[in-house]
């Protein structure tokens, strides 16, 4: 198997797997969906709500704000030593205290923790002139499955293209022109394929070719991968978790044998 970043930033990556199988690559797309954990909002403490929204949809908005996560810093509830009642560890408790008139924004949660702060620019809610808002948030690990709040990434991957142009090309263009992603180039009186990696597997440039002299297949032990990140974990962190998971499913498979 073989790993290559074709580009990476704090939000998106796309990568390409090869000499993998379709289930493979599925089971890592799902393990980066469902299984890598991330902190989100689970309890609201209510101290003052005058805004116009009920405390329900209040707390319902703040879960669904993404978290920057320090994985090695904070455990599941559920594996921390407290035994689930709630430590540094395990839950991360945030603050909010607002007065109108002003919109309420997800960076107006203090954390306790610089690295762990909630994503910046999101509105909560619209206070008008002496609204108020008062509030505790206990933040917490969580996996997709659970909730949606708790998803880490938005991942997707699709078979690596092959693109063969045979020698009866003419080089007239006409797949030149048909591209939408403007792969296909004359290049040496013949047409070619670059940047292969762009390609949406339309076709378009073989129903164009009158000579029938482009072959197009779909790599089945190769896929590109394009992972978006919430901005709670960087994407590649993401990858990186997602094979810890799958590895530590697989050990305790082998613990039972
Ligand atoms: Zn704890």
């Amino acid at each position: 198997m073989e790993l290559k970043v074709l580009s990476a930033d704090e939000r998106r990556a796309r990568v390409v797997l090869s000499d993998a199988s379709p289930a493979y690559a599925n089971a890592l797309r799902r393990a980066m969906i469902a299984e890598v954990p991330t902190l989100a909002i689970e309890d609201v403490i209510i101290h003052e709500n005058t805004s116009p929204l009920y405390d329900e949809i209040l707390a319902h908005r703040l879960g669904l704000v993404p978290i920057r996560t320090d994985l090695s810093r904070m455990n599941l509830r559920e594996e921390c030593s407290c035994e689930g009642k709630g430590c540094a560890s395990c839950t991360l408790t945030l603050t909010l205290e607002a007065e109108g008139e002003c919109t309420v924004y997800s960076h107006d949660l203090r954390s306790p923790d610089p690295e762990m702060t909630p994503l910046p620019g999101i509105p909560i809610v619209k206070l008008r002139e002496g609204q108020r808002l008062k509030l505790e948030a206990e933040a917490v690990l969580g996996r997709g499955k659970e909730h949606a709040k708790w998803q880490a990434a938005v991942v997707g991957y699709k078979y690596y293209p092959e693109i063969e142009v045979l020698e009866r090309c003419t080089a007239c263009g006409d797949c030149v022109e048909a591209c939408p992603k403007g792969i296909m180039k004359l290049n040496g009186g013949r047409a070619r394929a670059e940047n292969v990696e762009e390609c949406i597997l339309c076709r378009a440039c073989v129903q164009e070719c009158e000579e029938n002299a482009i072959e197009l297949r779909a790599s089945d032990s190769r896929f590109i991968f394009s992972i978006e990140s919430t901005g709670a974990l960087p994407p590649l962190e993401v990858l990186r978790e997602a094979c810890r998971c799958i590895s530590k499913k697989a050990e305790r498979m082998i613990a039972l044998l």
